[in-house]
């Protein structure tokens, strides 16, 4: 294993950290003031800044930089981006800025890798551009979505349209106004092996039943302009050939989707666990009580050293799944993949709880990026896939290889 930073990542990593450092940065109170502090998504609106940011990082060449082994991107591999996604991880407005926020990124590489040239054409091109938004809708109020099989909603053929309905929530993304497509997982052949019944659907957001009942919001917050929305979809008719590579293939898909998805998600989350280290190490040489600064008291010195040992360890996981990627493929590397969603994410939150810790009341105000970023960072735990879920999967890899031995043994 080599994690040595190539020249071109090198390259990308000073460009970015320049354009993160001049632009995005600063602009993170802009884009504050400009959003509609509303439950009301109707009134959400694109914070301007954001076009502009958007503009600027297309122009600079910091574009799509998602997309590894595909000629849609910039041509990194999932190492190369690593690092890059964690300085995007920065800052919570930065992703979008440089079209590599999720779930739009995890939806590019559905299409790249199973949309058909018409869908491509239609929904691929405008999102590697960045002129629209979308959502990925599969988690149901219903029925216990960690296991996507329990997934009830339908996605039935009827001649050449195919007929979804259901109620979806933590749709990410749907409120946004340039939200103009989800992605929809339904049953379409419920007689078929638990892991072939579900299908993959396009659908336009305009399209007739589909209603955002409303905006959830986690820990109060509404992640506004994205959102997380609850949705029906009520005798929704679209095309057969909205759906994504073919009737019954929907759990491959999320399979599939997931796997890249769940690693960006880690690489950002360093980014946001540097900067919580960052910020508590700065508030705990500035501020001073009972007559010394607050990093000299009590254990809080530990706190910091074990905050870098964490980071550390978490970044060389990250590291090795992203080797392993591109290496073995996202099959191979499952257990690795799973490996770092659990760790990255708690280490993070920890992070993140000792420097709220540190900054007292102001950790939990709006004043400083802290609570917001815990939030997020707590319910990442949860979104694509429950750390039980993951340990459940590693711990069935690591079985099936004793088990293996233990029947060549008694061969
Ligand atoms: C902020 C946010 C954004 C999200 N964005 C999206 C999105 O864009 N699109 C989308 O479709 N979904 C999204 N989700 C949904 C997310 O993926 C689901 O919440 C998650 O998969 C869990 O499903 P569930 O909520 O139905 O929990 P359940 O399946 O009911 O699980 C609840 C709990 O059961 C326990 N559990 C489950 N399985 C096991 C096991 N094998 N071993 C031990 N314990 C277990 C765990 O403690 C788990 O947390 C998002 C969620 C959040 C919070």
């Amino acid at each position: 294993m080599d994690f040595a930073f190539s020249e071109k990542t090198q390259n990308y990593i000073q460009r970015l950290e320049a354009f993160m450092h001049n632009f995005v940065l600063p602009a993170e109170g802009v884009y504050a003031s400009q959003l509609q502090h509303t439950s009301d998504w109707r009134k959400w609106k694109q914070p301007p800044v954001m076009e502009e940011l958007k503009a600027k990082a297309r122009a600079a060449g910091l574009w799509n930089l998602f997309l590894a082994g595909s000629q849609h991107g910039a041509g990194l591999t999932n190492l190369e981006y690593a690092p890059l996604a964690e300085i995007t991880g920065r800052s919570p407005i930065a992703p979008e800025v440089f079209n590599c926020n999720a779930p739009d990124t995890g939806n590019m590489e559905v299409l790249v890798k199973y949309g058909s040239e018409a869908q491509k054409e239609r929904w691929l091109k405008p999102l590697l551009a960045g002129e629209i938004r979308s959502a990925f809708c599969m988690t149901e109020p219903e029925v216990a979505s960690s296991d996507a099989t329990n997934i009830q909603a339908t996605a039935l053929l009827e001649g050449n349209e195919v007929v979804l309905t259901g109620r979806k929530w933590w749709s990410s993304g749907i409120g946004h106004p340039h939200c103009r497509v989800v992605i929809f997982m339904g049953v379409t052949l419920p007689s078929a092996e638990k892991h072939q019944r579900h299908s993959m659907v396009l659908v336009p957001v305009d399209t007739p039943g589909v209603r955002i009942e409303r905006m959830v919001s986690a820990f109060g917050m509404y992640d506004e302009p994205f959102g997380h929305g609850e949705v029906t979809f009520s005798n929704v008719r679209v095309p057969a050939d909205h759906i994504i590579a073919g009737p019954g293939r929907g759990f491959e898909i999320a399979q599939g989707r997931l796997g890249p998805g769940r690693i960006h998600h880690c690489m950002r989350t360093l980014g946001a666990g540097e900067r919580a280290l960052e910020l508590l190490c700065q508030r705990a040489l500035n501020r001073v009580a009972f007559g010394k600064p607050l990093a000299e008291l009590g254990g809080n010195r530990d706190i910091i050293a074990n905050a870098r040992i964490a980071i550390e360890q978490a970044r060389l996981l990250t590291l090795k799944a992203a080797w392993m990627m591109d290496t073995v493929g996202a099959k191979g590397a499952m257990s690795e993949i799973s490996q770092i969603k659990v760790v990255a994410p708690s280490v993070a939150q920890t992070i993140l709880d000792q420097a709220i810790q540190i900054y007292g009341g102001a950790g939990v105000s709006p004043d400083f990026p802290l609570a917001e970023m815990f939030g997020c960072i707590r319910s990442l735990r949860l979104a694509d896939g429950p750390d039980e879920v993951h340990r459940a999967l590693i711990a069935k890899l690591e079985i099936k290889k004793h088990k293996q031995v233990a029947t060549l043994e008694h061969a």
